[in-house]
């Protein structure tokens, strides 16, 4: 079934678009963390990042930043997060691939974020280094 983006890339459901291209369309989150909250999607229909085809994965890193740098100069925020969620057990609502832009205001508008890091545990993190780099090369 094809994904709420999906049918807005297909102009059945309106949105307020901020850009497109032949595999990249940007539009405004209908329920804004604040003002100016963006939506960058794929046309491509995958629902995680790593599924995207490089083509996709290109065109998204290009459009981000242009993206992200109209929204800044439009909105005048002081900062921004990009924050892009994959599974629904990273909160994750809509499967089809999506970055958020979420301006950050002085007053404190935007993501609110709780980060608890922890110490790295070097011989576990030089295992995982050989696997993933393993996947890497596979
Ligand atoms: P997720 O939690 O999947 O990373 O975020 C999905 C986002 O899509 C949410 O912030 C939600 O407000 C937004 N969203 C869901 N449905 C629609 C829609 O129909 N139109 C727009 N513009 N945004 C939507």
């Amino acid at each position: 079934m094809a994904s709420i983006f999906t049918r807005i890339i297909g102009g059945e459901i309106p949105c307020h678009k901020l850009f497109e291209n032949d595999l990249v369309i940007a539009f405004l989150d209908v329920n804004p963390l604040s003002p100016g909250h963006t939506l960058v999607v794929p046309k491509q229909e995958m629902a995680e990042l790593h599924m995207l085809s490089p083509a996709s994965a290109a065109a998204l890193g290009a459009a981000l930043p242009l993206v992200a740098g109209a929204v800044m100069k439009a909105t005048g925020a002081a900062a921004y997060n990009i924050l892009q969620n994959n599974g629904a057990l990273a909160h994750q609502e809509v499967m089809h691939v999506h970055f958020h832009i979420i301006p950050k205001y002085k007053d404190g508008r935007g993501l609110a974020l709780t980060w608890k890091p922890g110490a790295i545990d070097h011989a576990s993190a030089a295992e995982l280094t050989t696997r993933v780099t393993h996947e890497l090369r596979a």
